[in-house]
C-alpha cells in the first residue's frame, strides 16, 4: 500500500506537472494558443511513485525534468523529502542535478550546496560535507548554519583544534556564547596531551579552557588529574579540594582519585575533615558519597562508612530483605560483616545499572560522558545517587 511520503512525492510530482502545464500554457502563448496536454513523462512518473517504484521514478524525473525558476523550490522539496525518508541516495542525485545546471544563480547553487553536504552528513560521509561547509563558511547566507554543522562533524572526528576555531568564529557570527563548549574543546586537548605524557601542553590547554565564562569544573578535574600523574600530589589535593567544596555531583568522578592520592600521603585524615565540613553544609550530599564509595570499594574512611551505613539504613527496598536496624544493635564484629555482605551486594547490583543520566534527554551510561552522544549536549550527564533496584530487577527478569 502507498505510504504517506508516497503520497506526498506523488504530490510533488503534480505539482511539477503543473508547473510544466503552467509554463507551457503561458509562456509559449506567442507561437501556440492552445494549451499544451498535461504532460504524459509527468503522469508516468506519478504512476512509477503510486506503484512504490521510486528508483523508476527518480530515473524518470531526472532524465525529463529541465530544473529551471519555477520547478527549483520543488526539486528542493523533493530532495528533502527523499533525505527525510532516510533516502539520501536520491536525494543526492536530486541536488546534483541542480547544482549540474550552469547557469544556476549564486543563491540557489548555495541552496543546493547546503542541501547536498546535509545529505551527505546525513549519509555519514562527513569528509564530503565538510568540504561543502567549509565552502559555505566562507561566505554565504548558510554560514552559520555551516559553522554549526562543522563543530558536530569535528566533534564526531575529535579534530579539537579545528573544532575550536569553528567555534569561535560561530560565536562571532551567530552572536551568542560557546564558552563552554569550547572550554570543553580545550579539555579533550588537554586530557590527550595527558595521555601522550605531554604535561607542559595538557597544562596550557586547561589555562586556556579555564580563561572563558562560564567556567567548567572539568578544566579543575583535569588539571588535578595531571598533577597527580606528575607527582605534584599537593597541587592535586588542593585542587579536588576546590570540587569537595563546591559540593558538586563531580564528587561521582573524582573521590576514587583523591582517596587514592590521600592514601599515597599516607593518611585519609585530611579528606575524612574535608567530607565532614561539606556534608555539614550539604546534608543531602550523603547519598552521593555513599553511592560513590559503594560503586568503587571505597572503606576504612569514617565519614564515608558511615554515609554508606546510612545510605542502607535509608534504603526502603533493602529493608524488604535485610533487618538492617536490628543488625545495628548487635555486636561490633556481626554488624561490620553484616554490613560488609550487604555493601559487596549492592555494589554487585549498583555495576549491573547505568550510573550517569543525561538530564536533557535521558540517555545512560556507567561512565561519565562529558558531552551526551545521544542529544550532543555539553555536561548535561549528572550521577545516580542511589542504586535503580527497578532497573535491575527488570534486567534479570529480561535476561533470563
Ligand atoms: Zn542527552
Amino acid at each position: 500500500m502507498p505510504t504517506e511520503s508516497t503520497f506526498l512525492l506523488a504530490g510533488l510530482f503534480l505539482l511539477l506537472a503543473a508547473a510544466g502545464w503552467a509554463l507551457g500554457r503561458f509562456g509559449e502563448r506567442d507561437e501556440e494558443d492552445v494549451a499544451p496536454p498535461l504532460n504524459i513523462d509527468y503522469l508516468k512518473g506519478l504512476n512509477f511513485l503510486l506503484n512504490e517504484q521510486t528508483d523508476q521514478a527518480l530515473e524518470h524525473f531526472l532524465a525529463m525534468v529541465r530544473v529551471d525558476d519555477k520547478t527549483i523550490e520543488t526539486h528542493f522539496a523533493l530532495g528533502s523529502l527523499f533525505r527525510r525518508r532516510g533516502e539520501v541516495d536520491r536525494a543526492i542525485r536530486i541536488h546534483q542535478n541542480i547544482i549540474a545546471r550552469p547557469d544556476l544563480a549564486a543563491e540557489q547553487r548555495d541552496q543546493a550546496l547546503f542541501s547536498l553536504a546535509k545529505d551527505y552528513l546525513h549519509a555519514g560521509l562527513l569528509d564530503r560535507a565538510e568540504k561543502l561547509f567549509v565552502r559555505l563558511a566562507q561566505g554565504s547566507r548558510y554560514q552559520v548554519q555551516a559553522l554549526e554543522s562543522l563543530c558536530s562533524i569535528y566533534e564526531q572526528e575529535k579534530e579539537w583544534e579545528k573544532a575550536i576555531d569553528a567555534g569561535q568564529r560561530l560565536e562571532v557570527l551567530g552572536g551568542r556564547s560557546l564558552a563552554l563548549q569550547i572550554a570543553h574543546y580545550y579539555c579533550e586537548l588537554a586530557e590527550a596531551a595527558a595521555a601522550a605524557n605531554d604535561y607542559p601542553a595538557a597544562r596550557q590547554f586547561v589555562k586556556k579552557a579555564q580563561s572563558g565564562r562560564p567556567r567548567t569544573l572539568r578544566g579543575t578535574l583535569t588539571r588535578a588529574h595531571i598533577a597527580r600523574e606528575s607527582d605534584e600530589h599537593k597541587t592535586a589535593l588542593r585542587l579536588y579540594h576546590r570540587i569537595i567544596d563546591k559540593h558538586t555531583y563531580l564528587i561521582a568522578e573524582a573521590l576514587p582519585e583523591i582517596v587514592a592520592t590521600y592514601e599515597s600521603e599516607g593518611s585519609t585524615a585530611g579528606l575524612d575533615r574535608a567530607l565532614r565540613s561539606m556534608l555539614d553544609k550539604n546534608p543531602e550530599m550523603s547519598s552521593l558519597v555513599a553511592y560513590t564509595a559503594i560503586v568503587n570499594n571505597i572503606g576504612g574512611i569514617p565519614i564515608v562508612d558511615a554515609c554508606v551505613e546510612q545510605y542502607m539504613l535509608d534504603e526502603p527496598t533493602l529493608a524488604e530483605f535485610v533487618d538492617l536496624h536490628r543488625m545495628a544493635d548487635s555486636d561490633a564484629g556481626a554488624h561490620d560483616a553484616a554490613l560488609e555482605k550487604v555493601r559487596g551486594a549492592l555494589s554487585k547490583l549498583a555495576s549491573a545499572t547505568p550510573r550517569y543520566q543525561c538530564q536533557e534527554c535521558g540517555f545512560s551510561s556507567q561512565r561519565l560522558l562529558w558531552q551526551c552522544p545521544s542529544c550532543r549536549n555539553w555536561e548535561t550527564q549528572r550521577p545516580a545517587s542511589r542504586v535503580q533496584f527497578d532497573t535491575v530487577l527488570q534486567h534479570s527478569i529480561t535476561s533470563r
